[in-house]
C-alpha cells in the first residue's frame, strides 16, 4: 500500500493472537515467499531491527530475516559467526535449532513486536542452528554471540513465543508498568512506519 508516494510497513504487536501461533513450514520457495522475504527485510530496516519473524507482519509461516551487525561477534567467536556475519540481511526458511550449550548467559533484549521495551533474558549462550536459504542452500553451523540470540528470539516467535514471556519475577516487575501501557495501546493500535518509495 502506498501513501503520498511512500510506503506503509506494519508491525504486529504484543497482544496481537498472530504473534501467538505456530508458523507452517515453508514449503517451495516460490515468487510470494521471495515478496514476503523482502518485504520484510524493508520491513526490518525501517524500524531499525536486526530480526524479524514472519509472524511478526501478520504471516503464519516460517520465516525469519536477519541483519545482526557486523562487529557484534563474540570474543570466543563460533564457526556461525565467521560464516553470516556480514552476509547479511538475508532471509531463511524453516530454522531450526539443533542443540543447545548447557552454559547460559543474560542479555538485555528488545523486540518490535514489545516497541521500547528492554528486559534481561537468560539464554544459552551457544547453538547449533540450521536452516535453508531461498535458493534451497542448507546451512548448519554452531552460533554464539549476538547472532546466536537473535536466532534463538526469532526461532521463537515462530513458536508463538515472545522474549518477555522469559523473564524473571523480578525483571517482569520492573516493566509491568510499561507493559501495562502497551497492553492497553497495543490492542487499538498498530505499530506502523512509513518510509519513502524508491
Ligand atoms: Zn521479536
Amino acid at each position: 500500500m502506498f501513501f503520498g508516494g511512500k510506503r506503509r510497513y506494519q508491525v504486529e504487536l504484543l497482544g496481537s493472537e498472530k504473534l501467538r501461533r505456530i508458523a507452517r513450514p515453508v514449503g517451495v520457495v516460490d515468487d510470494s515467499i521471495r515478496e514476503l522475504a523482502e518485504n520484510m527485510i524493508c520491513t526490518m530496516e525501517v524500524f531499525n531491527g536486526i530480526g524479524l519473524a514472519a509472524p511478526q507482519v501478520g504471516v503464519d509461516l516460517r520465516l525469519i530475516v536477519l541483519d545482526v551487525p557486523e562487529d557484534s561477534r563474540s570474543e570466543a567467536g563460533s564457526p556461525g559467526e565467521d560464516a553470516l556475519l556480514g552476509t547479511f540481511p538475508r532471509a531463511f526458511i524453516n530454522p531450526e535449532i539443533v542443540s543447545y550449550s548447557g552454559a547460559q548467559v543474560p542479555y538485555n533484549e528488545g523486540c518490535l513486536s514489545v516497541p521500547d521495551i528492554f528486559a534481561e533474558v537468560i539464554r544459552p549462550e551457544k547453538i547449533v542452528w540450521r536452516a535453508a536459504d531461498l535458493d534451497g542452500k542448507v546451512i548448519e553451523y554452531e552460533c554464539g554471540g549476538l547472532l546466536a540470540r537473535c536466532i534463538m528470539h526469532e526461532t521463537d516467535h515462530l513458536d508463538g513465543r515472545i522474549f518477555v514471556d522469559l523473564l524473571s519475577d523480578a525483571e517482569k516487575q520492573r516493566i509491568a508498568a510499561k507493559m501495562e501501557r502497551l497492553n492497553k495501546f497495543g490492542a487499538r493500535h498498530n505499530y506502523v512506519r512509513y518510509k519513502k518509495s524508491l
